[in-house]
């Protein structure tokens, strides 16, 4: 990424405090909201498979709980540090609120990179994690899931060592699991077909129709490849996606100006979202280095890569046909960048509401490992659609009546939400 040098977290507390002023909040609240409650760090000292130890750090914040359990992912990235994390589990607090489901917002990572760790070695990172926070996280306090580079085998072997810890079942502990292992029908879909059920809405707010509609999007993992998926059964087109190559170091963008082929190009994808070069280029694919995803002659941008990719530095490369911005990642946007999408009247469907499907699904899958009973796909899925279109039209509804664009109004309707139960508590 380039640009400025980048903190989330400072542009989360940025964020906050252009709302805490719109809201009238009084100190003590802004200054609750500001932080998280909790922060545990540590480090995590992993047998790897010739013998040696390698040190990794390991982080679990718990930004606000006083919805309900902490819920929020874990990544595995080598540029991990406390502040992403710290932004992340504050941008979850808004996006479980917007969506208003029971829950409060965590995030966790650990500094490592998968692409260079064998599978034994990241079973041993996962137990490690769990052992570091088995105290503090838990079905009715705090609920990881899977985020990038993470999966549901990652869940399963977290799992395993709480549960060896705590002695029981308890597979509400965590989400994203196996299906057939606790893990939910739909969960893996659930955030890129979430981004599409805000995006349907958004459409028919604007009078725009998917099947005339084309979309770059920036990214080519979990939450990209089923953005894809829905837009395009909705006749939508997807010209370009773009993913990070590891070698190289460097971003590349993949476009094909008729539409790109969902399933093939997922068959030469790598389980981190790598798409395999050669052969893109061999099928007929336009490989550019860099970030040519953004300046796409497109009506809709989808970023679903990770934070600070739509910045002062390229925003000014958007299409002036580009009609939409649907946050796909967390934190992609940056405020100086947001300012310019604002005067251009694009409509953003900013991240904590566009990307909120998977923690809504995750809820779900809660709910189920709770009960220990499971639903079909469909019913799922219909229960996350009736929840994305409900938090867009709540956030739709401030934004026609405050005029205000919708990430501020996005952030009106959890910040009170979350302020309103910190008051209720009598916390402040
Ligand atoms: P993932 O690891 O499955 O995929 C990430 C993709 O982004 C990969 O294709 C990678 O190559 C690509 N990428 C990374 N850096 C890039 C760059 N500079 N330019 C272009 N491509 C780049 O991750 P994911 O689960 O799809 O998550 C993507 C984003 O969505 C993250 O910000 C994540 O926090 C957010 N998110 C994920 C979920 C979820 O359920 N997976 C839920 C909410 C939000």
């Amino acid at each position: 990424m380039t640009g400025k040098p980048f903190n989330a977290f400072a542009m989360a507390q940025q964020q906050f405090d252009r709302v805490a002023e719109l809201l009238g909040l009084d100190t003590a609240t802004r200054d609750l909201l500001r932080w998280p409650m909790r922060e545990y760090k540590f480090n995590l000292p992993i047998r790897l498979d010739d013998g040696s130890v390698k040190v990794f750090r390991g982080f679990r914040v718990q930004h606000n709980d006083a919805r309900g359990p902490g819920k929020g992912g874990i990544r595995f990235h080598p540029r991990e540090t406390i502040d992403t994390v710290r932004a992340l589990s504050m941008w979850m607090t808004w996006k479980c609120a917007v969506a208003d489901i029971p829950l409060g917002g965590s995030k966790g990572g650990v500094v490592c990179d998968p692409h260079n760790l064998s599978p034994r070695e990241q079973e041993r990172l996962c137990r490690a994690w769990v052992r570091q926070v088995a105290r503090d996280v838990g079905p009715w306090q705090d609920v990881p899931a899977p985020d990038v580079m993470t999966n549901a085998q990652h869940m399963l072997w977290m799992l395993d060592e709480f549960e060896t810890i705590h002695g029981g079942r308890y597979p509400g502990f965590i989400t994203g699991k196996p299906v057939g292992m606790g893990g939910s029908l739909g969960r893996t879909e659930a955030t890129g077909y979430g981004l599409v059920f805000t995006l349907r809405e958004a459409f028919k707010e604007m009078g725009l129709r998917a099947d005339q509609a084309s979309a770059s999007v920036q990214g080519f993992g979990n939450v990209a490849q089923y953005a894809i998926e829905l837009f395009q059964q909705l006749g939508g087109r997807v010209i370009s996606v773009s993913c990070w190559d590891q070698a190289d170091q460097t971003a590349y963008c993949y476009r094909r100006k008729d539409g790109v082929d969902l399933s093939f190009l997922r068959g030469i994808t790598d389980r981190f979202g790598g798409i395999d070069r050669k052969k893109a280029a061999a099928a007929g694919y336009e490989v550019t280095v860099g970030d040519a995803w953004i300046e796409q002659d497109v009506d809709v941008l989808i970023p679903a890569a990770l934070e600070h990719s739509v910045r002062e530095d390229n925003v000014g490369k958007i299409s002036k046909r580009v009609r939409v911005v649907a946050e796909g990642a967390n934190g992609p946007t940056t405020p100086e960048a947001d300012h310019v999408l604002n005067e251009r009247k694009i409509f953003v469907i900013p991240d904590f509401l566009a990307n909120a499907g998977g923690v809504s699904c995750s809820y779900l899958e809660q709910v189920q490992s709770n009960m220990n009973y499971y639903w079909k796909k469909d019913e799922v899925l219909g229960r996350l659609d009736a929840t994305m279109t409900t938090a867009f039209l709540s956030v739709l509804d401030v934004s026609r009546r405050r005029k205000l664009p919708m990430r501020d109004s996005a952030y009106v309707v959890a910040v009170s939400r979350v302020a309103e139960a910190c008051r209720d508590r009598g916390w402040v």
